[in-house]
């Protein structure tokens, strides 16, 4: 098996120049555990900033792109402008994405392929409300939300999934290791049923949903967490203690 663990930082719309520097030089002096990957995702403002004072080794991602190459669309960022700038990974699915701006599983699964098609590495979220939750139907919509990527990309290899229970997100509430373990198992299941084992065995699959570095280390224990996608707490100087959750 051998998942490298992987760490992301998604600083949603957070942070200003003065601070995407601090932040940026603080990763820089930090003693990071060699065996950890790091991606942070500021805004698309400072996407450049982060890439031009970022350490080597360490790798940039956009919150976000579009599934046209380009053209007349808006506000949107095309791959080929992410990759021409260094940046290598992009976020795709968040949640706020899904809900406020109302992206559905489709579009999700179309940015997916472009980015992937176009040679960028895809943090893809999933996970459930808390009515869902509820209701007994967390497996049911994180494997939809997953299928939906499966039924136009085969190759999974540059894909990272983020399992992210939309009701531990910014709240403070963090799924206990129990509960993220069990999600997490059943993402790698549901890849071997419908992907192929080598997918299941090879996927890194990260816990998203109020991390810190209180909580990191025993999430981190769990077989089946290869990682976080840290919102919040990101911004902060412990996020280099959560990549280090398994020192
Ligand atoms: C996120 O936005 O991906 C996230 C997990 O946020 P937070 O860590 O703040 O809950």
């Amino acid at each position: 098996m051998g998942r490298q663990f992987f760490v992301g930082g998604n600083f949603k719309m957070n942070g200003n120049i003065k601070t995407i520097r601090e932040i940026v030089h603080n990763i820089n002096e930090a003693k990071l555990d060699p065996n950890v990957e790091v991606v942070i995702a500021p805004p698309s403002l400072y996407l450049l900033l982060a890439r031009e004072h970022l350490r080597k080794g360490i790798e940039v991602a956009s919150q976000n792109v579009f599934d046209k190459p380009n053209g007349a669309f808006t506000g949107e960022i095309s791959v080929d402008q992410l990759k021409e700038s260094g940046i290598t990974w992009t976020l795709v699915g968040h949640s706020e994405r899904r809900v406020i701006l109302q992206e559905d599983d489709a579009f999700v699964a179309s940015k997916t392929k472009a980015a992937l098609d176009g040679g960028l590495g895809v943090i893809l979220c999933c996970g459930e409300s808390l009515e869902q939750r509820e209701a007994g139907k967390t497996i049911e919509v994180v494997t939809t939300q997953l299928k939906a990527v499966a039924d136009v990309v085969k190759d999974w290899s540059k894909v990272v999934v983020a399992y992210e229970p939309i009701w531990a997100i910014g709240t403070g509430k963090v799924a206990t290791t129990a509960q993220a373990q069990e999600v997490h198992a059943a993402i790698r299941d549901w890849l071997k049923k419908e992907v192929s084992s080598e997918a299941a065995d090879a996927t890194r699959i990260l816990y998203g949903g109020s991390v810190t570095e209180k909580n990191s280390s025993d999430l981190a224990k769990q077989p089946d967490i290869d990682g976080f996608l840290v919102g919040g707490a990101s911004l902060k100087p412990a996020f280099v203690e959560i990549i280090n959750a398994k020192l």
